[in-house]
């Protein structure tokens, strides 16, 4: 019989990869401002329409790319963040396995511009479908913007499959909050449809908070703070009586990433145990910093699950140091349990 392998082309191993990178508009969003933060930028504008189905654009003023680097960017396993394996284990910026931006292009228009300091003269790209359409030189303002349009073009079952602009729309929202609430230090501005619906100063965290969820969210924040040879916890829990009947405000971030892990969840519902009524959730803001080398971001794409080394301990100091938090501010029981 004849040999019947043979390497899949690079457009359609980028195609494929993108399946799991970017699952809807919300997921493209989420990759474009991680970039622009690896890039240094101050300052984040993003832009969407018709729920990030006809546009999503993030402008930023970070470090921008030449323009043999703004090709390579749109190659997969094109970074600019590791350059060996030692170098997972000691990940300091959000992006290291250099496929978003090729999968992101496999499967849409992408517009891009983008200029260095260094360069007088920016670079203006135009990919469809992981095919470079054009690629000009351009006057544009120093760092990056990149415009992704008609998301999954080529992927008739996936566009099918996307929900209506609301609900996209609040998807976006979600991943805008998971970044701007980790980092106060940049300002952010989110356009939906030509309207500004948030604007954000560069803050505190609690500011940002409140600037994200509302002001009277602030004084309904209690602080917590711990620090230990295992982890330093610091950000804020929301008083007992504030509970929500809906899961709301929850929010954990580890190394200033935006995680979900249903175990630590836990450690806070237990020091929460009598404060809340069983059909209740806490709400939360916890910044967890541990050493790079105890923690594995890379088990999923998305990188939104994480494994920590000492999962048990890390539990332990948790549920303890938010019980702590709750003592203190003398939040005493205050329910009457009517079964
Ligand atoms: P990763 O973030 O994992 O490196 P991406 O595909 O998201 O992979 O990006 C590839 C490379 O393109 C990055 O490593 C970076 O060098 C460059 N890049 C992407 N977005 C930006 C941006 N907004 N500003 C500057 N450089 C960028
Ligand atoms: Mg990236």
């Amino acid at each position: 019989m004849a040999d019947i392998i043979k390497l899949l082309p690079d457009h359609v191993a980028n195609q494929i990869a993108a399946g799991e990178v970017v699952q809807r508009p919300a997921s493209v969003v989420k990759e474009l401002l991680e970039n622009a933060i690896d890039a240094g930028a101050t300052l984040i504008k993003l832009i969407v329409k018709d729920g990030g189905k006809a546009l999503i654009q993030v402008v930023d003023n970070g470090l921008g790319m030449s323009e043999t680097d703004a090709r390579l960017s749109f190659e997969r396993h094109a970074t600019s963040k590791i350059s060996n394996a030692q170098d997972l284990f000691n990940l300091q910026t959000k992006g290291f396995r250099g496929e978003a931006l090729a999968s992101i292009a496999a499967i849409a228009h992408v517009d891009m511009l983008t200029r260095t300091e260094q360069l007088e003269v920016g670079s203006h790209l135009k990919i469809e479908g992981s095919k470079i359409i054009s690629q000009e030189v351009v006057a544009t303002p120093k760092g990056t913007s990149i415009a992704v349009k008609n998301l999954f073009f080529n992927i008739p079952a996936r566009r099918n499959f996307l929900k209506s602009n609301l609900v996209e729309l609040r998807h976006i929202t979600d991943e805008f909050h998971r970044v701007a609430l980790v980092h106060p230090n940049i300002e952010f501005h989110f356009y939906n449809n030509g309207s500004e619906i948030f604007n954000l100063p560069v803050a505190n965290h609690r500011q940002r908070i409140s600037h994200v969820f509302g002001s009277r969210m602030k004084e309904r924040l209690v602080p917590v703070e711990e620090e230990t040879e295992v982890v330093r916890i610091s950000g804020f829990i929301i008083k007992p009586e504030f509970a929500k009947k809906s899961r709301g405000e929850q929010f954990f971030f580890a190394n200033n990433r935006f995680i979900k892990s249903p175990y630590l969840h836990h450690a806070v519902v237990s020091a929460f145990e009598g404060l809340i009524k069983s059909d209740q959730y806490p709400g939360y803001f916890l910044y967890l910093d541990v050493d790079p080398s105890s923690i594995d971001i890379n088990i999923h794409p998305t990188k939104t699950e994480v494994k920590f080394d000492d999962e048990h301990t890390l539990y332990a100091i948790l549920r303890s140091t938010v019980k702590h938090s709750l003592g203190q501010f003398n939040v005493a029981p205050v329910l009457d349990f009517e079964h």
